[in-house]
């Protein structure tokens, strides 16, 4: 297994599955590795079991932070994450916990993060509020790296590129706590992208 530092998983090589990235390495024994994704309160309880153990566990809701308080902790899901050189105890616990009947995070990580791909035409919203629709995707002529081409549909509405890689990526948490979507770059409905007023 390898290491995906996006997504802070632990993935089959040689890209990540959930986010494309391909700069995987090694896990070392402090990176944070996700466990589990369960509801809030099996996720609550799931952390007192790590606890009891030993085991030291963040936790990140899936919603981000300020939905979370819109909805109600009740409905938001939450992301558990142990240290590497903990993580197989970890999931040992979190199976032996719910005694093998639920099923591992596995199949609805999946479901929700199927490999994104950039839309031509599509209009994406940057975390950040502008919107931009995508123009292209190119190949660099050395690297054979694919990049998005985006047009800013605002201000002067000037032309971008940036590695396909990094417009399809996950929100840095650290960096950006408090953002309201999970990537970088979220597709929006044709709608919403007409209305002026949705630039902020
Ligand atoms: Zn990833």
């Amino acid at each position: 297994m390898e290491y995906c530092k996006n997504c802070q998983r632990l993935v089959e090589g040689p890209i990540c599955k959930f986010c494309r990235n391909t700069k995987l390495r090694a896990p070392l024994d402090a990176d944070f590795c996700m466990v589990a994704e369960l509801p809030y309160f099996e996720a609550e309880m799931l952390k007192e079991l790590f606890g009891d153990n030993g085991i030291p566990c963040t936790e990140r809701s899936v919603l981000g932070a300020g939905i979370t308080v819109n909805l109600g902790a009740n409905l938001d899901r939450v992301r558990l994450y142990v240290p590497y050189d903990r993580y197989a105890f970890a999931k040992e616990l979190f199976d032996s916990y719910f005694n093998g009947t639920e099923p591992t995070d596995e199949p609805e990580g999946e479901a929700e993060e199927a490999p994104r791909k950039a839309e031509i035409g599509r209009v994406y919203r940057h975390f950040k509020g502008g919107l931009y629709r995508v123009e292209g995707v190119a190949k660099h002529s050395e690297t054979l790296e694919e990049y998005v081409v985006y047009r800013q549909m605002y201000g002067d509405e000037s032309l971008w590129v940036r590695p396909a890689e990094m417009f399809l990526s996950p929100i840095d948490r650290e960096k950006y706590p408090n953002a309201m979507q999970t990537y970088r770059f979220e597709a929006v409905e044709e709608q919403d992208a007409e209305t002026p007023d949705s630039v902020d």
